[in-house]
């Protein structure tokens, strides 16, 4: 099992469609600062069901959407869709080829598809839960990640804590039911 694809559309830097093959082994992506190298990074741990924005570099998960630049209106929506070889058959599922898929609207309503299917998140974490791949199996360590924890204020490196147990969309919920 290897990851083949990636294509991503209206997700961070990304306006038009555009479609990465990945082959066995090493992939290294290089290109000048700023052109969106940890953007395809970020565009894999989302669309395997990240949930925080702080780990995808932004403030709200709607800063994933293109956001417009001089010469290209905004996007109302950020589409990914990673496909994975599956020859070998370690997802358990009777395809050779899996796409799984993830469309958010500026709404901050979310889909999911599994080949072409609307299903769960859930669903997509249990088809990857036994694989070696899926939000608590692989490790993504982003660029400056360690440095920024590192130096940051004690309450900024409590949310980054909080985001990574899972509590910080708890905090945010209650902090938003007081000021109402
Ligand atoms: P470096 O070499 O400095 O690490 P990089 O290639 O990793 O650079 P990224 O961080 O992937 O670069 O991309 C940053 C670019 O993505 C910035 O130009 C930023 O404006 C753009 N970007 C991020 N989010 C969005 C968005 N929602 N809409 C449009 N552009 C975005
Ligand atoms: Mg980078």
């Amino acid at each position: 099992m290897h990851l083949k694809s990636l294509t991503v559309k209206g997700f961070k830097s990304f306006a038009s469609a555009t479609t990465m093959r990945l082959e066995p082994g090493i992939t290294c992506v290089v290109g000048p600062n700023g052109s969106g190298k940890s953007n395809v990074v970020d565009a894999i741990a989302w669309v395997l069901g990240e949930q925080g924005a702080k780990a995808l570099r932004g403030g709200k998960m709607e800063d994933v959407i293109f956001a417009g630049t001089a010469g290209r209106a905004p996007l109302g929506r950020a589409e990914v869709t990673l496909t994975i070889d599956n020859t070998d058959g370690a997802l358990p599922i009777d395809y050779t080829e899996v796409s799984i898929t993830r469309r958010m609207f500026r709404s901050g309503e979310s889909e999911y598809e599994i080949n072409g299917n609307g299903c769960r998140l859930l669903d997509i974490q249990e088809l990857l839960s036994d694989s070696g791949i899926g939000r608590e199996m692989h490790i993504i360590v982003g660029q400056g990640r360690l440095d920024s924890m590192l130096h940051a204020k004690p309450e900024d490196r409590r949310a980054f804590i909080e985001e990574a147990a899972g509590v910080l969309k708890h905090r945010k919920r209650k902090e938003k039911a007081i000021r109402k």
